[in-house]
C-alpha cells in the first residue's frame, strides 16, 4: 500500500467536524485547526450572535481559500431545546445540596436562575429530576410556588449560560423548528452554508418540514439529522429516508435515554445509515476531557479509534474546539487516533448496493455496480489514485461508501458541490468546472494536480471513473490511465 504524500490530502480518510467558539474563532487559530486536519466547521446557533457568525463564516472562507481547500460550514439550528439564561459572569459551580431558584421572567436576583421557556418552572412538578449540560449537572424539584421551581443540587458541577436543560420523561412538546431557527434560516439565505442540521429531530415529518423551508428560501445545504431524542431511534428508518447526513448526537441523547444504551444505539446507526448511503457524523465527549487537559483519556482515545473502526464518516469535538484550552491539540490527537484506527487491513467492511426501497434512485444500482469494479480494479492493480468526476456528488458518495484505501480525488463542478464532499470519507475534493461532463482535460488537470502534490508519480496506475459524457448517455464510465511523462 503506498504511503500518502501529503498528510492534509489523503492521510486521514475519516472526516473530522470542529465546533468553533471563543477559543476557536480567531483566524490564526482556524487557520491552524486546518492544518491539524478540521475538514468541517461547525456554527452552533444556540450560541453567540448572527453577527458574530457572518464574521466567522467571512473568516473560515478567507483562512480555506488561503490554502486551496474545499472545507464544509455546518450550521446547527438551536431548535427546541430549553436552555438556561446568561449566568451572572457566564458559569455557576454549583454544589451539592446547594439549592436554586428557577424562575418566570427576568430573575437576577442571587440564587435565580432562567431559562428560554417560560412555562418551564409551572411545568415542573416536586420530585422531578432537572438535568443541565448534557445531564453532567443534576438538580432536583424540592419545592414549588407559581412561577417558582426550587432546585436542589443532586449531582454538583458547572453550569454555563445558556447550557441546556433536560426534564427526562417529560412530555413538554415544542415545535422542532423555532421561531429562531427560522430567523436563523433567513440569514443562511444570505451565507453560503454546506450544511445545515436540525435538532431533536423525532421522525421524517420534522426534516420535510425543514426542507420546505430550506426550499423556499432557496437554500441548497445538505441536510443533517441530529438523532437525540428515543423517537428518532425508533424512527430511523423515515429519517434516513429525507437526511443528506445523520449526526449521532450524544450529548442529549444520553440525557434523553439510558446512557448504557448509546453505544448500541451507536452501531445500530452506523450499521443501517451505511445500508442506506447516509454518511454519519459520531458527536460530543468524544475527546472531552482535553477541554482541561492537553491529553485525553484511554476511555476517550477508544472512543475515537471504535467509531473509525465501525466505519463512521466523521467524528466530532464540541467544547474541546469551542472553549476549550487545548483546540488545536485536540484535533491533533483525534487525528493520530483516525490514523492509527485506519492503519491495519481489517478495513471497515463494505456493505452489498440496496438500503432501503425508498431511497431508491438516491444513488443508482448502475453507479453503485461501476463504483464496485473500479474499486476492485483499484485494489488489483494497486492504483496510486481514484478519481471520481460527480456532478451532484452522488458518484463520490458511492466511492466513499466502499471504504476504499486508494487516496481519492472527486473531481467537483463548483465550490459548492466540493465543500459538501469535505464530509465524506476518504475523499479529496477538487474543485474543476465542467469536472462532470466528459472530455480529458478535467482528468488531465487532475492528475498533473495529484502529481504536483506527490499522490501519484509517473508510471502509477489511476482508476478514472466519470459521469456522463456528451455522446454516450451512460451512467459512469471507468478508465484506467498510467500517468505519463508529461502529466
Ligand atoms: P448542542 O446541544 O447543540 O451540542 P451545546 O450547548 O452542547 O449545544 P456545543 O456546540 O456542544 O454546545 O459546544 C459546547 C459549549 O461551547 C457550549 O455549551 C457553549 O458553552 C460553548 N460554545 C459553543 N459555541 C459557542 C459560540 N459560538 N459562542 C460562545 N460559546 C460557544
Ligand atoms: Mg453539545
Ligand atoms: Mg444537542
Amino acid at each position: 500500500m503506498r504511503i500518502d504524500a501529503d498528510e492534509s490530502l489523503a492521510g486521514v480518510r475519516t472526516k473530522i467536524v470542529a465546533t468553533v467558539g471563543p477559543a476557536s474563532r480567531a483566524p490564526e487559530v482556524l487557520g491552524k485547526l486546518l492544518d491539524a486536519g478540521v475538514d468541517v466547521f461547525r456554527l452552533n446557533f444556540s450560541h453567540g450572535s448572527q453577527d458574530d457568525h457572518s464574521a466567522t463564516l467571512a473568516d473560515i472562507r478567507r483562512v480555506a481559500a488561503e490554502r486551496e481547500r474545499a472545507v464544509g460550514v455546518l450550521m446547527d439550528l438551536g431548535g427546541p431545546k430549553i436552555r438556561l439564561g446568561e449566568l451572572p459572569g457566564g458559569m455557576l459551580s454549583c454544589e451539592l445540596d446547594a439549592e436554586y431558584a428557577l424562575v418566570r421572567g427576568p430573575g437576577g436576583a442571587e440564587g435565580e436562575l432562567t431559562c428560554t421557556y417560560p412555562d418551564l418552572p409551572d411545568d415542573l412538578t416536586i420530585g422531578d429530576p432537572v438535568l443541565f449540560a448534557d445531564g453532567t449537572v443534576g438538580m432536583e424539584v424540592v419545592d414549588r410556588s407559581p412561577g417558582r421551581a426550587v432546585l436542589k443540587v443532586v449531582l454538583p458541577g458547572q453550569i454555563r449560560s445558556r447550557q441546556g436543560i433536560n426534564v427526562p420523561g417529560s412530555g413538554l412538546s415544542l415545535p422542532s423548528l423555532t421561531d429562531k431557527d427560522l430567523g436563523d434560516l433567513d440569514w443562511a439565505a444570505d451565507h453560503d452554508v454546506d450544511f445545515i442540521a436540525l435538532s431533536f429531530v423525532r421522525s421524517g415529518t420534522d426534516l420535510a418540514r425543514l426542507r420546505h423551508e430550506l426550499d423556499r428560501r432557496n437554500i441548497k445545504a445538505k441536510v443533517i439529522a441530529k438523532v437525540e431524542k428515543p423517537q428518532a431511534v425508533d424512527e430511523l428508518e423515515s429519517i434516513l429516508a429525507l437526511s443528506d447526513v445523520v449526526m449521532v448526537a450524544r450529548g442529549d441523547l444520553g440525557v434523553e435515554v439510558d446512557v448504557a444504551r448509546v453505544p448500541a444505539i451507536q452501531k445500530r446507526i452506523l450499521v443501517e445509515a451505511h445500508k442506506a448511503r447516509v454518511p454519519v457524523i459520531i458527536a460530543t465527549q468524544m475527546l472531552n476531557s482535553m477541554e482541561r487537559s492537553s491529553r485525553p483519556t484511554r476511555a476517550e482515545a477508544s472512543d475515537v479509534f471504535n467509531a473509525a473502526v465501525d466505519g463512521t464518516d466523521a467524528v466530532m469535538l464540541s467544547g474541546e474546539t469551542a472553549i476549550g484550552d487545548f483546540p488545536v491539540e485536540a484535533v491533533r490527537t483525534m487525528s493520530r487516533i483516525l490514523a492509527e484506527a485506519e492503519r491495519p487491513s481489517p478495513s471497515p467492511s463494505t456493505t452489498a448496493p440496496g438500503g432501503p426501497a425508498d431511497r431508491a434512485g438516491w444513488i443508482s444500482p448502475i453507479t453503485e455496480a461501476v463504483v464496485e469494479s473500479a474499486s476492485l480494479a483499484c485494489r488489483r492493480l494497486d492504483a496510486a489514485l481514484l478519481v471520481v468526476a460527480t456532478r451532484s456528488g452522488r458518484s463520490a458518495l458511492a466511492v466513499s461508501m466502499q471504504r476504499n484505501r486508494t487516496p481519492t480525488i472527486a473531481l467537483a463542478p463548483s465550490e459548492g458541490v466540493a465543500r459538501q464532499l469535505s464530509l465524506l470519507w476518504g475523499v479529496v475534493p477538487l474543485i474543476l468546472p465542467g469536472a462532470g461532463s466528459g472530455g480529458d482535460g478535467p482528468v488531465d488537470h487532475a492528475l498533473s494536480w495529484a502529481k504536483t502534490k506527490g499522490l501519484v508519480s509517473t508510471g502509477d496506475r489511476v482508476v478514472v471513473l466519470r459521469g456522463f459524457f456528451p455522446d454516450h448517455p451512460t451512467h459512469n464510465t471507468m478508465v484506467v490511465r498510467e500517468v505519463e511523462h508529461t502529466a
